[in-house]
């Protein structure tokens, strides 16, 4: 049996074993943050370490709400914000569709960026006196990177508010400036089932009573609070040798006919997607799952049923072209010798 060499960071990531010893030690010590007692004080003082450690490492010097996780946040933004129009791009991630059923569309180039003027075209059809315009830092199938900063401007000119979706990218690129930035632990090295709404001002979205400053009820899960906290203080020192390792990647697909999502455009150094002619993605997966590789087809939760990509469609990819790309995606362990054996397995199976 080949030794596995997993390659599905994107969708979850491995728990360090530093966040694991960090984990262990708060499930010892275990007590409920909101008791009075010595022990729930001592919870509670951990809680606002670990809520002060998050903000520290990721450079925001705003509130900070723990959530279960990327999708929660996303809920609470969007169905809590006080604004009276929600825009979304059409390459969010589905929890950003499922919690905003009926928002408005903005739509992207073919290389997967916003355009600042389609977005202000769209602000500007339909008066809202305060939109709130989701767009997500980094996709998570291909890597494309937003301009930030370019629609921000465009959606502040509007008196909107703009929420960012940096499940992909907290931890390894510095965070944008937005009002509301959604971000997970498990994409990380963190544990699964916590995450955060990273918000410029708490009175930009309604309370709801309960724990979290009267944002967010039940008890608060202080063991993945602290584990969260211990994967966000990892630091982004290995993204430029991942970076180096993608390039290197990028060039040998091409090399051997593969043809890369969004060549052209930024894409985070951790995502990358490939299509290899003429070969249907899911015998792909079987044939990399079977020489010991895990990568992935589309998101994770499209993956399981091979749907086709709603990011490639709205990229204006065809349907045959979507279904022949695969997703690859590093983490801090991943090395040059996995993406030798990487490039070498992928040129096997293109055959
Ligand atoms: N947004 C993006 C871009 C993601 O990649 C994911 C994870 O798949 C999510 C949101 C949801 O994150 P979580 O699993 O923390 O709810």
């Amino acid at each position: 049996m080949p030794q596995r060499l997993y390659l599905d960071h994107a969708a979850t990531t491995p728990v360090t074993e530093a966040v694991r010893a960090e984990m262990a030690a708060a499930l010892a010590s275990w007590a409920n943050p909101s008791s009075p007692h010595a022990e729930g004080r001592a919870a509670r003082a951990a809680l606002e370490q670990a809520r002060a450690r998050i903000c520290a490492a990721l450079d925001w010097p705003h509130e900070l709400l723990f959530t279960s996780g990327a999708t929660e946040a996303i809920a609470m933004a969007l169905s809590r914000a006080r604004a009276d129009a929600l825009f979304v791009s059409a390459v969010e991630h589905d929890a950003v569709h499922r919690a905003a059923p009926n928002a408005y569309f903005v739509p992207v180039t073919k290389d997967g960026h916003v355009a600042p003027d389609a977005l202000h075209g769209r602000l500007s059809a339909l008066s809202a006196e305060q939109p709130l315009v989701a767009i997500q830092h980094a996709n998570n199938e291909t890597g494309v990177i937003q301009p930030i900063a370019a629609l921000a401007e465009v959606v502040r000119a509007k008196s909107g508010l703009i929420f960012v979706d940096c499940a992909q990218t907290a931890g390894k690129l510095p965070l944008p400036d937005a009002d509301m930035i959604a971000i997970s632990a498990h994409k990380l090295g963190g544990p699964p089932g916590i995450g955060a709404l990273l918000i410029r001002d708490l009175g930009l979205i309604a309370p709801s009573g309960g724990q979290e400053k009267g944002y967010r009820g039940g008890t608060e899960n202080l063991p993945a609070i602290l584990g969260f906290a211990k994967a966000m203080e990892a630091g982004r020192g290995w993204m430029a040798r991942a970076a180096d390792l993608r390039q290197h990647l990028d060039a040998s697909i091409e090399a051997g006919g593969g043809r890369i999502v969004a060549r052209s455009v930024d894409r985070i150094p951790t995502i990358a997607s490939y299509q290899m002619p003429g070969k249907p993605s899911s015998a792909q997966l079987i044939q990399f799952d079977l020489a010991g590789i895990a990568v992935s087809a589309g998101s994770a939760c499209s993956s399981g049923t091979l749907k086709t990509s709603r990011v490639l469609a709205a990229m204006g990819w065809e349907d045959e072209e979507a279904a022949e790309v695969i997703r690859v995606s590093f983490g801090p362990d991943t090395s040059r010798s996995d993406i030798y054996r990487f490039v070498e397995t992928w040129q096997r199976i293109r055959g």
